[in-house]
């Protein structure tokens, strides 16, 4: 049974704690567009930053670009989009809302009013636009439907200018845009979205070793963000559901609060892309092996990783509520690496100018193990709790009378709460810096 009631309770704890907000919502919203506030641009960067570690940085063969949205539109005619990057739409004859055929159960009737639906007819999902003053066909531009074009259009430029020697691969976050017939779930199917995509280019003969290391790369990605395997699914995509370029894919789903829906992507693409863009624009991709002097087309593994689902199955896996007599806690359990903040620092009272001086050395010297270290010092201790909790930070810390020496076995210690069991446990300074740096390696 798909649980709504947690859907409403992560979009709302998202806008109200400023991690996702509705695109242009002053007027009225714009569907398939969220904007991420100031919690959800640093969680995003985080899960960012931890992809291009884990993908691109801690490898030896790979590389990174970050390649123009708007790109020349042969580009996309080379790779199938222009004439093939649809969906069946079908339109209500009654109430003219429009729907995906293939998300239909049954495609003749409106699933919201009943009446006729129409034929179905191919929509091409690409955003487009005109490049300089004429409005004119000639001047016809697409913002990317991926950023895997931008990737392969400049396989040789990487190639003549880095010299990397195969296998390689290359790496790239960017945005990108499809106009869905039907944008919904929150984050999970958008009109603007990030992709983190890698093309890794191999000699044909070693497709499926490649193809299992990226697998498992991303089960351990999944586990660095801090999705459990049990909310995580293979699925091998059948010979007759395959793009046709594609020898093998395999779609990464996840148990969303909606049902289990596609997560990641990894696929075998063959030469297609290359071979593609080599007929376009007459330009050779191949790849000329020094030691063998064999050439050959590169064939390419790609991993495919949107951005917006991933924090999606990040805030739906991570929400927890625990009933406190007739108090609930909500808490998001967080991995600590990507918290937006790693903990929070506060002086027991605030109108005691020695426990804040105090708490504000203490928050200066954490801060050299990780700059995300909040200052709370609103309300009571418990309410300060509360708002961290909500927003996934993993420890409290508390500057009371003892940290001063009141009692002088306790000077220079400090209180430290767990956020997942409300444990407290007192600490050295030093001993709640190790605290953090441990979690959040
Ligand atoms: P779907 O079948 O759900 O439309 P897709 O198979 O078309 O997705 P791909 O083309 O494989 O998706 O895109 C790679 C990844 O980009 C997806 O696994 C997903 O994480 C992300 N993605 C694709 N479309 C959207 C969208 N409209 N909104 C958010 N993320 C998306």
């Amino acid at each position: 049974m798909a649980d709504m009631t947690l859907m409403e309770k992560i979009v709302s704890l998202a806008k109200r704690r400023g991690f996702i907000f509705p695109g242009s919502e002053i007027y009225g919203g714009l569907a398939g567009t969220f904007d991420y506030g100031p919690l959800g641009v640093v969680l995003k960067e985080n899960i960012e930053r931890l992809w291009l570690q884990m993908f691109r940085d801690d490898r030896d063969d790979m590389q990174g670009i970050d390649a123009a949205i708007l790109m020349n539109p042969k580009i996309w005619e080379a790779s199938g989009h222009v004439a093939g990057f649809s969906d069946p739409l079908v339109e209500c004859g009654k109430c003219k809302r429009r729907f995906r055929a293939d998300h239909l159960e049954d495609t003749t009737k409106c699933p919201e009013c009943g009446g006729a639906l129409g034929e179905a007819r191919q929509f091409n999902m690409m955003f487009k636009t005109h490049a300089g003053a004429a409005e004119d066909d000639s001047a016809t531009v697409y913002l990317r439907p991926e950023t895997a074009g931008g990737i392969f259009a400049n396989y040789k430029n990487v190639v003549d200018s880095i010299h990397p020697k195969l296998p390689f691969g290359i790496a790239q976050i960017g945005k990108a845009f499809r106009n869905e017939i039907a944008p919904r779930d929150f984050i999970f199917r958008l009109r603007e979205l990030s992709q983190m995509e890698v093309e890794y280019f191999i000699h044909p003969s070693e497709w499926e070793q490649a193809f299992e290391e990226w697998r498992k790369m991303m089960h351990l990605f999944a586990k660095a963000i801090g999705l459990p395997d049990t909310m995580v699914h293979e699925l091998e995509v059948a010979d007759g559901d395959r793009a046709h370029y594609s020898k093998r894919t395999i779609d990464f789903e996840f148990d969303y609060p909606f049902g289990r829906k596609e997560l990641w992507g990894l696929a075998y693409r063959t030469d297609f892309d290359l071979s593609a863009h080599e007929k376009g624009s007459g330009v050779s991709q191949g790849y000329l092996d020094e030691e063998t002097k064999e050439k050959f087309t590169p064939h390419v593994i790609e991993p495919s990783l949107g951005v917006d689902r991933t924090i999606l199955a990040v805030l739906a896996s991570a929400y927890r509520e625990d009933e406190l007599g007739d108090e609930t806690r909500t808490y998001l359990a967080l991995a600590p690496k990507i918290a937006p903040v790693k903990a929070m620092v506060s002086p027991l009272l605030k109108n005691k100018p020695e426990l804040v001086e105090k708490a504000r050395a203490v928050r200066a010297q954490l801060k050299k193990v990780h700059p995300a270290i909040a200052w709370d010092d609103n309300g009571n201790i418990g309410k300060r709790y509360r708002r961290q909790d909500e927003i996934g930070t993993p420890f409290c810390i508390t500057i009371d009378f003892d940290t001063l020496g009141e009692n002088p076995e306790l000077k220079d210690t400090i209180t430290l709460r767990h956020r997942d069991t409300g444990e407290q446990e007192r600490l050295t300074i030093s001993e709640a810096a190790t605290r953090i740096r441990d979690a959040i390696q």
